[in-house]
């Protein structure tokens, strides 16, 4: 029985204990009331939140807390949304609002109660460095637009001041440096928190100008505010100073200011910039670094793919590159191409086996390299094959490779003690002007194989000419440009002079200077050949400027014996192409010789007016015009001769009969001389017949009316002593 009501009674007993506790718990908490305090949260260290937990903090939180946990309020903070505190009033969200300094009107309009002062908030002026002192009527004053009850009170309390509001702190920094006003106010505790920024080290706070504010709760003027603004000063009275300074020291000597972007920025801004420069220079060593290996790979792969690898000279497809870019970058020089291979080679590898093979070969290959200039090129085709592009300076280029080559080559195993003497067989090919153009190295390359072929087949020559003639006027070419300067010293050019007659009157009316080269190895050399080598190598214009100084101090000579004569010389068209100033250099010539500038003639050739028509044009003119006269050379000889006369100035023409009747039907040149000698007379310029061989030819020029004659019928060329003699024996007409 006592069992059975037992475990109901405990039950019994439980469920009443577990009411009694929830019945305390809800006691307990409608003993502590709970109230809202809205606060702003941009007032560190007053009113802030927390960064973790985002809960809001500070002096002011702390503050309020005690005295509402005294007034016996349980209180939870909110951060207001409003712009200002107030607005915020005007919330019946909140309770109370903080913090105010007096009682203000809400934003609607509302009348408002505050409680009793929490603290004394001191505040203080922030002004630039240099700061002018002004009395407080003066001063403008910058606080932040969020401050607006704190605005209000200021303004009960300094009437004249004027105060610009700003929405940050920011703007007003900015304000305050640009002058716009003349100090900042605000909260010294917010001061201290927000001068830490490094970026306001300029900015400082004003000793003297310190007052306090009250720090209190505010609310709209209702009854419930007002029971909880009274129960609330009742816990501000329960207060102690100490907890209040407790509290004050506690968060003033946090450290709450957080670096943010900008500050690390301002602070580092420098290291910053260092690090990345030195960032951006590593960067760029690395780049360049990997572009340096990679390029030296690729050089290392084209020197392997340019290269052969057994000797070390060019390939094949390398050769062909670069005997296209030499023959591009020197397109006036001589040059050969041979192709050479060793006779009987198999028999050698056979013999002496293929590593001997392969040693002559890179002998070859190492004595040819010693002896090659950068302007010429070696290559490996297969085998024992080579071909190589060897420029030709002079005769004896040919002579120095089989001394310096070919019998270092022939005699390697013999030096070796071995009874094999090797044989190279070597066919030349002389490039000619068309390689030059059209290059084709293959081409070339097939023609020295075809003559490398005949000089295998003849066992007593190792080497032969695909073009014979090519080379040996190439080594003349390459004797005459070479032996020019010593032969100019050394008095081996002459200048002659062949005598222009009148062959009505039998006198001589002036003289034609021509050039005359005795070389000391080749002999007389007639100026048609050495001419257009120098024109081509570019030196026509030191032989020429040699032919007129001569002329010109004979004719100074002539002068001073009292016999005034003239002479022509010759001009090349290389003289006035290679932008030489010819009419300077004559008029130099004349005032050096004092000569009047009627005495020299100026012979152009009619093809260099054909080719170049502008310059040459030109220059005629700027001769005549200074008193030279000048003569068309070699008329007849060109293809456009009509049609020159119309277009050149010239004094004289000189009518070449070689050129007119050499050829063809005599009967039809008389006909075209006799045209061309009408019209050029009609025209009004001189004439001068020159190449009149015989009597027939005189008469018959005489007959059409032209009298000036040069030729060897009347005189040849001949030394200047000669021509002297016979010009003051023959009573002149000049
Ligand atoms: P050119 O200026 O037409 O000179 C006339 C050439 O014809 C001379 O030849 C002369 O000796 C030759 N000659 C004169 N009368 C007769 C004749 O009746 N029959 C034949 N068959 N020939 C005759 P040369 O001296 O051999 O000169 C040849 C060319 O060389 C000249 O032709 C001229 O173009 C050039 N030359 C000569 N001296 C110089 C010079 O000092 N400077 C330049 N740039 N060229 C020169
Ligand atoms: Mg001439
Ligand atoms: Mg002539």
């Amino acid at each position: 029985m006592r069992k059975r009501y037992f475990l109901p009674l405990l039950w019994g007993l439980i469920v009443l204990s577990m009411m009694a506790v929830s019945v305390f718990a809800e006691t307990g908490e409608s003993n502590y009331p709970s109230i809202t305090v809205g606060v702003p949260s941009n007032r560190c260290p007053i009113f802030y939140q927390e960064e973790k937990t985002g809960e809001v903090a500070g002096i002011g939180v702390e503050l309020m807390r005690q005295a509402a946990e005294e007034a016996g309020y349980s209180v939870s903070f909110q951060v207001i949304q409003e712009e200002t505190l107030k607005e915020a009033l005007d919330n019946p969200a909140y309770d109370v609002i903080m913090p105010f300094g007096s009682a203000i009107t809400s934003a609607s309009g509302q009348s408002t109660i505050v409680s009793e002062n929490l603290m004394e908030t001191p505040f203080a002026f922030v002004t630039k460095e240099n700061h002018e002192k002004r009395s407080m009527d003066e001063l403008r004053v910058g606080m932040l637009h969020s401050l607006g009850g704190c605005i209000e009170t200021l303004h009960q309390l300094f009437p004249n001041l004027s105060i610009v509001e700003y929405d940050t702190m920011q703007e007003s920094v900015k304000a305050l440096r640009a002058g716009e006003v003349d100090a900042l106010l605000h909260n010294s505790y917010v001061w201290s928190y927000v001068l830490q920024k490094p970026s306001y080290q300029d900015l400082v706070i004003q000793p003297t100008a310190v007052f306090s504010m009250d720090f209190r709760a505010g609310a709209v003027d209702t009854a419930k505010s007002h029971r909880i603004i009274e129960q609330l000063n009742k816990g501000i009275a329960e207060m102690s100073d100490t907890r209040r300074q407790a509290i004050i020291l506690d968060y003033t000597s946090r450290r709450l200011y957080h670096y943010d972007f900008s500050d690390y920025l301002y602070q580092y801004g420098v290291i910053l910039l260092l690090a990345v420069l030195l960032f951006a220079a590593l960067v760029i060593i690395a780049v360049q670094k990997i572009h340096a290996v990679q390029k030296e790979q690729e050089e290392k792969l084209r020197q392997m793919m340019d290269h052969d690898p057994l000797t070390g000279v060019l390939s094949l497809n390398a050769f062909r590159k670069k005997v296209k870019e030499l023959l591009i970058s020197y397109p006036d020089s001589q040059y050969f191409l041979s192709y050479s291979n060793i006779r009987d080679f198999k028999f050698i590898n056979d013999s002496l086996g293929r590593a001997a093979g392969d040693d002559l070969l890179r002998f070859w290959a190492k004595k040819s390299m010693e002896y090659l200039s950068d302007r010429e090129a070696i290559c490996r085709v297969s085998g024992d094959h080579f071909v190589v592009l060897r420029y030709i300076p002079s005769e004896e280029r040919m002579r120095e490779d089989e001394e310096n080559v070919f019998k270092p080559v022939e005699n390697y195993f013999i030096r070796q003690g071995k009874t094999n003497r090797v044989q190279i067989c070597s066919g030349i090919y002389v490039l000619t002007p068309n390689d030059f153009k059209q290059i084709d190295v293959d081409h070339m390359m097939d023609l020295a194989l075809v003559a490398e072929k005949r000089a295998k087949e003849n066992r007593k020559i190792s080497y032969a000419f695909y073009n014979q003639d090519q080379w040996e006027k190439g080594k003349r070419a390459a004797d005459v440009v070479n032996a020019l300067p010593e032969a100019l010293q050394a008095g081996e050019i002459q200048v002659w002079y062949q005598p222009q007659v009148n062959y009505e009157t039998g006198a001589i009316t002036g003289a034609e200077a021509l050039c005359r080269w005795k070389h000391s190895k080749i002999g007389w050399l007639p100026p048609s050949e050495f001419v257009p080598i120098l024109e081509n190598a570019g030196l026509i214009f030191d032989l020429d400027s040699f032919v007129w100084e001569r002329a010109c101090q004979d004719l100074h000579r002539w002068n001073q014996q009292g016999i005034h004569r003239t002479v022509s010389v010759n001009l090349s068209r290389e003289d006035i192409q290679e932008g030489k100033d010819i009419p300077e250099h004559f008029c130099r010539l004349i005032q050096t010789y004092d000569l009047s500038p009627d005495q020299l003639h100026v012979e152009i050739t009619e093809t260099a007016y054909a080719e170049n028509p502008e310059l040459l044009i030109n220059t005629t003119q700027q001769l005549r015009a200074l008193g030279f006269q000048v003569e068309m050379d070699d008329f007849g000889s060109g293809y456009s001769s009509l049609h020159m006369l119309k277009e050149v100035p010239v004094d004289r023409i000189k009518l070449d009969l070689h050129f007119l009747t050499s050829s063809g039907d005599l009967d039809k040149s008389h006909i075209i001389v006799s045209a061309m000698i009408q019209m050029v007379r009609q025209l009004g310029i001189e004439l001068i017949s020159e190449g009149v061989e015989t009597v027939e030819q005189a008469k018959f020029l005489q007959s059409k009316g032209s009298f000036e004659m040069q030729g060897y019928y009347f005189f040849k060329p001949m030394p200047v002593e000669e021509f002297e003699k016979l010009t003051v024996s023959s009573k002149t007409a000049q």
